[in-house]
């Protein structure tokens, strides 16, 4: 079975390409599903790369549009959603806003100011210790693991994009992001966008991804495809690491219900 559920559309701001070229790029792809996954609206506009809060209406009644368009090819609706502390009630709103068939947790942000993987802000990585932005990135994460407010979790080392990265071992920034993972049976993302930024390497790191499957967390492959050619992209770089870890099957999410199929 192959799926690809972490799809953008323009309403963002950044990414190109209507949902429809989008679907006709997953069936060359040979795909079996997709599923949207537009930056959340915040209660305010909030920053530029992200829809705004009177399009969420919009996005919705696009999806279902292409679903009815493309039917019986199986279209997912899905929002990625950025967690940030004190936001917790917005999430929960937009829970309640349409027929999800999953919510995604993000961090982007580890403090209300700094997104970490905005080109805009690559700065800010000039004025703290890595290892400072790396600890506050992975605690952010265990929080958000420990919301139970998402479905899936995505991009689990984003902090890498950059390539700006501690020395040593870095289990010791992962570990509290895999406890929480472990102890609230989470859902993770292997995403290949990570192969088309400077880290050139899949989120998350090879290290990662195998304890993760020591401790039985579950994942799912994903693009975080901006442009319709991005759809699928590498994934068979991201089956084979999950299968050499020890992975067996990969999770869907139909109506918000977890269902694993084989990898
Ligand atoms: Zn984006
Ligand atoms: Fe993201
Ligand atoms: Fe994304
Ligand atoms: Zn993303």
């Amino acid at each position: 079975m192959r799926f690809d559920y972490h799809i953008h559309t323009p309403l963002c701001h950044h990414a190109v390409g209507e949902p429809r070229d989008y679907i006709l790029s997953a069936l060359s792809a040979g795909l079996d599903e997709i599923g949207f996954a537009d930056h959340n609206p915040m209660p305010t506009q909030f920053d530029d790369w992200r829809m705004a809060p009177e399009d969420l209406s919009r996005y919705v009644s696009m999806v279902l549009e292409v679903r009815e368009e493309f039917a019986p090819f199986p279209v997912r609706l899905g929002l990625e959603c950025d967690y940030i502390p004190g936001f917790e009630n917005h999430i929960k709103y937009l829970a309640a806003e349409a027929p999800w068939d999953y919510l995604i947790g993000s961090v982007h942000y580890i403090t209300p100011e700094w997104d970490i993987d905005n080109p805009k802000h690559l700065k800010r990585w000039n004025e703290h210790p890595v290892d400072e932005i790396w600890e506050a990135y992975f605690q952010a994460y265990a929080k958000m693991a420990s919301s139970g407010l998402f479905d899936f979790l995505a991009h689990p080392d984003l902090v890498k994009k950059f390539g700006r990265v501690p020395d040593g071992d870095l289990m010791r920034f992962y570990a509290p992001a895999l406890d929480a993972l472990e102890k609230h049976q989470c859902v993770i993302e292997l995403n290949t966008a990570g192969l088309r930024k400077d880290c050139k390497e899949i989120y998350p790191s090879y290290d990662f991804l195998r304890e993760a499957c020591r401790r039985g967390v579950r994942i799912l492959i994903n693009s975080d495809a901006h442009a319709p050619e991005e759809v699928a992209l590498n994934f068979d770089q991201a089956r084979q690491w999950a299968a050499s870890v020890g992975y067996k099957t990969i999770t869907r999410f139909v109506e918000r219900k977890a269902i694993e199929v084989p990898l």
